[in-house]
């Protein structure tokens, strides 16, 4: 039987603001109140994990403890199976410390060359209880590599990203489609049906 989240205060245990803004939008309809681990003045855990579900669990995990409340985390990333899955849940890292995604995907370009420009986008959305339950929810979204890389809307590897049948990046198409077809719209559909379903 899975618990209810309506009416739950929600820790979204994210340093990332853009990140906490998307998933507060996303919790407003279902009257879940949601507060960043950020504003609580949480300490950012380590991304130790090697896989998007572990790092989510990590994130959640420790804020859920520190704080007494449910806490919900994500992780994300660009699989690309001809790189080996890189660069996966080093997404963010491949950007170095400046976060230059242009680098970042000029690096994906040059390693993959002429090798199969299959992709996907995955994210991990972990809720943790304070009991210590786990909810993992993973949603994915496949594509393929394009370059030069197009459009100048969305994040990160978004213009080299061609989701399957369509001719435009996510950095070209509309916000609301993206997040319609998104790995974090997939991944948060899947809680909304677990959590919200009956409420
Ligand atoms: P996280 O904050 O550790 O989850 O890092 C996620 C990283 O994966 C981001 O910095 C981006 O590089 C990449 N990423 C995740 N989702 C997307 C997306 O929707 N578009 C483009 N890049 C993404």
């Amino acid at each position: 039987m899975p618990r209810r989240l309506a009416g739950h205060r929600l820790v979204i245990a994210s340093h990332n603001p853009g990140k906490v803004e998307e998933i507060t939008a996303l919790f407003a309809p279902f009257g879940v109140e949601a507060v960043s681990a950020a504003a609580l003045g949480m300490p950012e855990p380590e991304e130790t994990g090697d896989s998007f579900e572990a790092n989510a669990a990590i994130k959640a995990q420790s804020a859920a403890q520190l704080d007494g409340l449910p806490a919900l985390a994500d992780d994300s990333g660009l699989v690309v199976p001809a790189l080996a899955g890189a660069p996966g849940i080093y997404s963010a890292r491949w950007a170095g410390p400046a976060g230059d995604f242009g680098e970042a995907m000029a690096r994906v370009q040059r390693e993959l060359g002429g090798r199969d420009r299959r992709a996907s986008f995955v994210a991990a959305l972990v809720l943790a209880w304070p009991d210590g339950g786990l909810d993992i929810f993973r949603g994915e979204v496949q594509g393929r590599l394009i370059w030069p890389p197009r459009g100048d809307r969305g994040f990160g590897y978004d213009p080299m990203f061609v989701p399957e049948g369509d001719s435009l990046t996510f950095g070209e198409i509309e916000p609301a489609r993206k997040h319609q077809i998104s790995h974090r719209a997939r991944a948060f559909a899947k809680l909304a049906d677990t959590y919200f379903r009956y409420g």
